[in-house]
């Protein structure tokens, strides 16, 4: 088997250049024909396998580019590995490690993302007006601007078509291909063997857990 380079550094130990990757391709029962890529550290040791299934569900990313009030009723399936970004506002959710699968809208997904940015709004605001800061300082006239930065973002994800808003695209990156936008505006791509190799998978299926 062969190790290619992996052009990361190491999600452990920063280290560049010592990230390595294997893919084979292996038949699990009931589970069909997968490919096992093996990401390793030479520097620290660290290790991690996937497994991504041959038929069918390639590793995918799904686009939906959001020009229009209605996509917000086009249906969403995240699963458990799937990384959500909308890279014109420089948003985005891991998995992370209890991330579980859900069917929802764009409108739902779009709220989680709102919720998180009140939540941070409401601290920042709060900052300024209980005066922690004093008027006028650098410190103070930040915290002012990443407010208006985050109103910013809140209208163009709240007014979608709207004259003031700008469209903006929402991408679910899943390396288990088993996410996907159901909108006839959507489009899908493969995953390439490097983003497979740097996104996050959330859980392990429990057939894998050793
Ligand atoms: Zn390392």
């Amino acid at each position: 088997m062969q190790e290619s380079p992996v052009a990361i550094p190491c999600p452990v130990c920063n280290q560049e250049g010592e990230v390595y990757m294997i893919a084979h391709i292996d038949e699990i029962p009931y589970f069909g024909e997968h490919t096992q890529v093996t990401v390793m550290c030479h520097s620290c040791g660290w290790k991690q396998t996937d497994f991504i299934p041959a038929e069918g569900q390639k590793a995918g990313c799904w686009s939906l580019l959001m020009v229009d009030s209605k996509q917000l009723k086009s249906r969403v399936v995240r699963s458990s590995s799937c990384t959500i970004r909308i890279p014109e506002l420089d948003l985005q959710v891991n998995p992370g490690s209890n991330a579980t699968g859900y069917v929802s809208n764009v409108e739902g997904v779009l709220n989680r993302f709102v919720e998180v940015i009140n939540m941070v709004l409401r601290d920042l605001q709060n900052d300024v007006s209980t005066k922690i800061m004093e008027d006028q300082t650098p410190e103070f006239l930040q915290t002012v601007d990443e407010i208006s930065q985050l109103e910013g973002i809140l209208t163009r994800l709240t007014d979608i078509g709207g004259t003031q808003s700008e469209p903006f695209t929402i991408e679910l990156l899943d390396p288990h291909g088993h996410s996907m936008i159901i909108d006839d505006a959507a489009t899908e791509r493969e995953l390439t063997t490097e983003e497979i190799a740097t996104l996050p998978t959330g859980p392990d299926p429990a057939v894998f857990s050793a």
